[in-house]
C-alpha cells in the first residue's frame, strides 16, 4: 500500500498545542503512524514530504452547510425553486467541491431542496465527483401558516422546493420517514423565528409535535437540528433530545447547563448576525432598522454568553449561511477570524469546534476530527500557524495541501 511520510511537521492534532518536529505516516486511508520524537525509517517507494515546520493538522468540518444556495437574498423563501433542481445540483457540486479544496473535508447538512444533499453523497461515494464527507440534511421543516411557511397558497404547483409544512404529530412523523427514505440523515425543523429577522414566530410546534419529530428521526437513525433563536424553545429543544440548536440567540446560563448536560450541539452561526449589521445595501432598505436592531441585540446577546458555553463544555460547531448574498461560499475560514478576533476565543479553542466537535456531529467522532495513529488521514498542511493566527487557513496559497481518507485532493507542496 502506498504510504505518504510528512516529516518535520508541526502536528495540530485537534485538541493539543502544536508539537513540533513531528513525522506522520499515511497509508492507504489511514494514519499509520504518529512519531513525536520525529523517528521514523521511510521505506523504499515512501512519498517523503519534508515540511520543514509546515502546519499539520486534521481537515476541519463546517456544520451548517447549505450546498445549492448561491448568492441567496436575505428574502431567504421560497428558496429551492429559484432554479432548476439540475442547475442547483451542479452549483451544490462546486461549492462542496470549493469547500474541500478550502480544507473543509467534513460538511453538515443544513436544509436544501429535492433531496440535493443525499443526492451529492450518492455521487460522491460513486466517483461522479469531488467532495468531503457530507452529513445530508433534509428539506426546512416547518408549520402551515408558520415562519417559513411565506408562499401565497395560490403559488402552490407541487413543488415543495426546500421548504416543506407538516402539522400534527403524525404528518410530522410522515415527513421525517419521507425524508429519510429519500437520503436525509439530518432533520432540519424551524422552531422559532429569530436570528437576524422579526417575524414573530415565537413558537413554530407544539411540543408533540417536536417531541414527534426527535422520536421518528432517532428511531431511523437521524439526527434533529432546530433553528431556534427563543430561550423557551431552546430548553424544550434540548429538554427532548434535538441533537443541534442553530444560532440560540437568546442563550443564557439556564440553557448553556442544559445543553452540557445533555451533549447538544450550538451552532451559532454569529458571523451572519455581523455580517448583517454592516452589510450597505441594507441600510436604507424599507422595515429593516426593526430586523438590524433585533440583530445587534441576538449577537450582544451571543458575545456575553458562548465564552460560558466554552467553559462550560457546550459542544460549539462552525459553520453559517454561506452562499447568501452576506457570506459567499468559499470564504468559511473567515468564521475562525471572527470568533478569534471579535469574541476573544483563543485559537485553540475555535480550532477544536473546526475539528473535534464537527467529527462527532457527523457521526465520525472516533474516525477524523484529531491526527492520531488509526484514524482517517482527511489532513490538511498549512504554511504558518494556525494557532498562532487562524486567518492563515482563510489564504488559498497558504494552505498547500488537502488529503481526504488519504488521497490528495489539492497538493501544492511542491515535491
Ligand atoms: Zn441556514
Amino acid at each position: 500500500m502506498s504510504r505518504t511520510v510528512f516529516t518535520g511537521a508541526n502536528l495540530l492534532d485537534g485538541a493539543n498545542p502544536p508539537r513540533p518536529a513531528t513525522t506522520v505516516v499515511v497509508e492507504g486511508e489511514r494514519i499509520a503512524q504518529v512519531a513525536l520524537d520525529g523517528a521514523v525509517a521511510p521505506r523504499p517507494g515512501d512519498r517523503v514530504v519534508a515540511l520543514g515546520g509546515r502546519t499539520l493538522m486534521p481537515g476541519m468540518a463546517s456544520c451548517h452547510f447549505h450546498a445549492s444556495f448561491d448568492g441567496a437574498t436575505l428574502d431567504l423563501f421560497p428558496l429551492g425553486m429559484d432554479q432548476p433542481a439540475g442547475v442547483l445540483m451542479l452549483r451544490a457540486a462546486r461549492n462542496v467541491r470549493r469547500a474541500l479544496e478550502c480544507g473543509f473535508t467534513t460538511l453538515v447538512g443544513a436544509g436544501g431542496g429535492d433531496d440535493i444533499d443525499a443526492q451529492l453523497v450518492m455521487a460522491i461515494d460513486q466517483g461522479v465527483i469531488q467532495g468531503p464527507r457530507l452529513l445530508p440534511c433534509s428539506r426546512n421543516l416547518g408549520t402551515t401558516s408558520g415562519y417559513i411557511d411565506l408562499e401565497p397558497w395560490w403559488y402552490r404547483m407541487g413543488n415543495l422546493g426546500a421548504c416543506r409544512m407538516a402539522d400534527g404529530p403524525d404528518g410530522f412523523r410522515q415527513a421525517v420517514r419521507e425524508e429519510v427514505k429519500r437520503g436525509a440523515r439530518m432533520i432540519k425543523l424551524f422552531v422559532t423565528g429569530g436570528h437576524g429577522n422579526v417575524r414573530a414566530a415565537t413558537r413554530e410546534l407544539t411540543r408533540e409535535e417536536l417531541a414527534a419529530v426527535v422520536e421518528t428521526a432517532h428511531a431511523r437513525g437521524a439526527l434533529v437540528r432546530a433553528h431556534c433563536a427563543w430561550k423557551p424553545a431552546i430548553l424544550e429543544c434540548v429538554e427532548l433530545g434535538v441533537d443541534v440548536i442553530d444560532h440560540g440567540d437568546e442563550i443564557d446560563a439556564e440553557c448553556i447547563d442544559a445543553m452540557a448536560e445533555a451533549g447538544t450541539f450550538l451552532d451559532p452561526s454569529a458571523l451572519y448576525l455581523e455580517k448583517l449589521l454592516t452589510y450597505a445595501p441594507l441600510e436604507h432598505a424599507p422595515g429593516f432598522a426593526p430586523a438590524r436592531e433585533a440583530s445587534r441585540r441576538e449577537l450582544e446577546n451571543l458575545q456575553r454568553w458562548l465564552p460560558e458555553a466554552e467553559a462550560a463544555g457546550v459542544r460549539i460547531v462552525l459553520g453559517d449561511d454561506y452562499g447568501t448574498v452576506l457570506m459567499p461560499h468559499g470564504t468559511y475560514a473567515e468564521e475562525l477570524e471572527y470568533y478569534v478576533k471579535k469574541m476573544g476565543f483563543a485559537p485553540l479553542a475555535v480550532l477544536r469546534w473546526a475539528t473535534r466537535n464537527g467529527a462527532a456531529l457527523a457521526g465520525l467522532g472516533h474516525e477524523l476530527g484529531a491526527v492520531e495513529l488509526g484514524r482517517l488521514a482527511d489532513l490538511l498542511v498549512v504554511e504558518g500557524d494556525p494557532s498562532v493566527d487562524v486567518a492563515v487557513l482563510g489564504d488559498e496559497r497558504r494552505l498547500r495541501a488537502v488529503l481526504k481518507g488519504g488521497v490528495f485532493v489539492k497538493d501544492a507542496l511542491g515535491a
